[in-house]
Formats: structure tokens, sequence, C-alpha cells
């Protein structure tokens, strides 16, 4: 007999933080009555909290599947297209047949214009989920069935160094190298004396032979950027990270070929259809997808799209509780193009006690998940943190 998935479950989860994502607020920004500042480094919403949804899904024959959707801000949104939308039209289905899944859930929605945002994410965490499941019946990890492994374990870049002044900024991105992390990214929001000052604080800290990337969100025209990496690459920037608003595809073209480094482009993004357009014009060396956005399936044809345009993976890393952080390395471990990892150590460090999980990030590598599925579930008292729930 088939077996066929009976029930998904929905946990919409809020994990309290004592200092917000990307570090203290700067004077006088104070959280709203929903608990969401506004950094203005970059004019985006951020939770003063972590947020994240995770969708539960249950076979036949009890098996259980565990995905992670994109919930950094209002978890409720994906929640409730799962819950209103797509949940039923998955229900009675094999999870074996996860990417006609995928593809069946996407074609629902594209006429009215749903093929992005919110939508996307919705599908992301049922698609992982369904991966799970899928590898759970099977016996075999993920990256088994995506192909085999080409990486036991992936190279990382630290992400974030949340400290009040440039100083403390540096002295964090060397106290990471002195732990054997061989690359970090600092990121524009937070760099209150300016992006130049920042890394030079940076390299005069770290030394020579660190991998500096720089997150410059989406802040500048792309004149402006141009001659702003100019100088960023007299401290021998590694990369740089949307340097122009994402709508910007001519901006996106002519910067990535006017400077001398790389650039990383797509965290954003969630479908092939909003990566070709951009790889056929040459807008990056490095495109960043971001699991919790694309799930497994959008993530593989993301990479491989890539990969024909000859360019290079570094796996985005958003607010999560792990799941996502599975199935991104599950993928990642498979591909040949991926350099390496974003590590978003003041997030997978916190929140990896909410995980069941032999994964970890030491000395500048991520260790695979074990075991079948993505190797990676919700502890109970995770599930305790489910927001209406506690
Ligand atoms: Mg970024």
């Amino acid at each position: 007999m088939t077996t066929t998935v009976t029930s998904v479950e929905l946990f919409p989860l809020r994990i309290p933080r004592d200092v917000p994502y990307l570090g203290p607020l700067e004077e006088g920004n104070r959280p709203n009555e929903k608990g969401y500042i506004v950094r203005p480094g970059n004019r985006t919403v951020y939770p003063v909290f972590d947020q994240t949804l995770l969708v539960r899904a249950e076979a036949s024959d009890g098996t259980v599947g565990w995905g992670e959707s994109f919930g950094v801000v209002a978890p409720q949104v994906a929640e409730s297209i799962l819950e209103e939308l797509l949940i039923p039209f998955v229900v009675g289905r094999s999870p074996h047949d996860v990417e006609r899944i995928y593809e069946d859930l996407y074609d629902l929605q594209r006429v009215r214009g749903h093929f992005g945002g919110y939508a996307l994410d919705a599908i992301a965490g049922l698609d992982m989920a369904l991966w799970d499941l899928r590898g759970k019946l099977l016996g075999q990890p993920v990256w088994q069935l995506l192909g085999g492994l080409r990486q036991a374990r992936l190279p990382v870049y630290v992400s974030g160094l949340p400290g009040e002044t440039k100083e403390e900024r540096a002295a964090l991105g060397k106290a990471w190298m002195d732990r054997g992390f061989s690359a970090l990214k600092f990121a524009a929001a937070v760099a209150d004396e300016g992006e130049v000052a920042e890394i030079g604080a940076i390299r005069a800290e770290v030394g020579p032979a660190p991998k500096i990337l720089a997150d410059l969100h989406w802040r500048y025209t792309a004149l402006e950027a141009i001659q702003l990496i100019e100088r960023l690459c007299e401290f021998d920037l590694h990369l740089a990270e949307a340097p122009v608003a994402p709508e910007d595809v001519d901006g996106q073209a002519r910067v990535a070929r006017a400077v001398k480094t790389r650039i990383g482009l797509g965290e954003e993004w969630r479908t092939v259809h909003e990566y070709l357009p951009r790889l056929r014009a040459g807008c990056m060396d490095v495109i960043q997808p971001e699991m919790a956005h694309t799930g497994i399936t959008g993530f593989r044809r993301i990479c491989e799209l890539a990969q024909a345009f000859h360019c290079k993976v570094m796996p985005h890393a958003t607010i999560n509780i792990g799941i996502v952080q599975a199935a991104s390395l599950q993928a990642s471990a498979t591909l040949a193009n991926v350099e390496m990892h974003e590590y978003q150590h003041s997030i997978f460090d916190r929140n990896k006690q909410f995980l069941r999980s032999g994964m970890d990030c030491q000395a500048g590598y991520f260790s695979l998940p074990e075991g079948p599925g993505l190797g990676a579930e919700p502890t109970e008292e995770a599930l305790k943190l489910a927001i209406g729930r506690g």
C-alpha cells in the first residue's frame, strides 16, 4: 500500500532574545506594540525576538517529517496560506512525489501573481517536510536522495559581529579567527562609522589572511556602490553582497561589470524565474539562495541553473531554529558549486538547544546532520514556544 501524507500541523514559534538580531538597538529606536523595529541603516523591519514557522507532516504509517518556512516577520502569514489553501492539496498524496507536489502548489496561484513572497515561503516549509518524510521512509539521508555527497563538511564564513563599536566588532572578528575560522562578513546596516572604517578596523585586527565579506544591504545606487567597493577592495574585500536595490537589475549588472571583486546576490529570491534574468545579465559571481524561501526542490533547481552560468553558491542562513539549516546543508553538500555556507552564529548557536541533531559548526566547518531524512527535529521545548499556545 502506498504511504500517503495524512496530516500537516503548523507551529509558528517566537523565541525571546536579549540582544536583537544585528546587535543592540540604535539610540531612540524602540519596538512597536507588535515587537518590531526598523533598522535605520537599511530601512528594513526586524523583530526584537526570533520567529519562525515549523511544519510537521505525518504519513499514514506514523512517520513524521519536519520542515521550516521563512517566518522572520509575521510567521502567521505563511501559516495561514498553508492552513487555508495548500495543506488540503497535499493530504492524501505520496511524499515520494515531492517535486511534483512543489510544482503543483506553485501552479495553484501563479496566474494571480503569487509566484514569490510569502506564497513561496509557505511552499518551502512544506517541501522540506516532505523531503524529510521521504528520507525517513527510505531510511536514507536527504543528501543521498539528491544524488550523492560531495562535501562531508562544509566550509563557512562567520556572519555578523554584534558589537556596539567598530573596535568591539573587529575584536569579535579576531576572536572567531582565533577559533579556527578563516572568513567573516560584516553588516553595513550597523557599521555606524561607515563601511570603509569598518573593514579597516577588521582588517587591522584579523591580519591579511582571513576573507572579509561585506553585506551592503541594498543601500546604494550603482555608481555609489562601485565607488564604495573600490575603496573596500583596498582592504582585500572578498565579496560585496547586495550593493543595490533588489529590483535594480541594470544596476546589479553595472556594478558586477565595474568592480574587481565578487558580487553576491539572491537571499531575497525564491525561484529560478527570479534568478534567470540576473544570471543572463551577469549581475553576480555568487548566488546566495535562502532555503527557507526556496525549499529543497527550489534550492536545487536554482543552484543547478547557476552552475550552467559558472556561478558559485554561498547559501544564505536566515533566522531559524535549525531545520532550515539542516536542509540547506543536506542540499549544499551534494552540489558542485557551493564554496562556503553562511554561519549565523548568533542564531544557530543559541537556537540549537531547541533541536535534536548532530549538526554543529566548529573551526571553520559545518558538520552535516546525521540519520535519515534531514537529520534534525525540534525538541518538545521548542514546540512550547508556539505563538498563542504557550
Ligand atoms: Mg544579507
